[in-house]
């Protein structure tokens, strides 16, 4: 049973998180965390789910340098 979690937004409302697949730079993210908030629709993404698309982007950054 998976429970939803809430968050307060900056704007006074509230995030709610769930799994979703998300596209960032062509890369196609599986279940990361996002947030969406009920009154000013922002969305989120976790600390967790940033790091995993900061570590794969940079990766690949790294990956394009050393093939000269
Ligand atoms: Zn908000």
């Amino acid at each position: 049973m998976e429970s939803t979690r809430e968050s307060p937004c900056p704007c006074g409302g509230a995030i709610t998180w769930r799994k979703e697949n998300v596209s960032v730079k062509k890369e196609m993210f599986r279940r990361l965390d996002v947030g969406l908030c009920d009154t000013c629709h922002v969305r989120y993404l976790s600390n967790d789910s940033a790091d995993l698309v900061i570590d794969k982007l940079t990766h690949e950054n790294k990956t394009a340098r050393h093939r000269i």
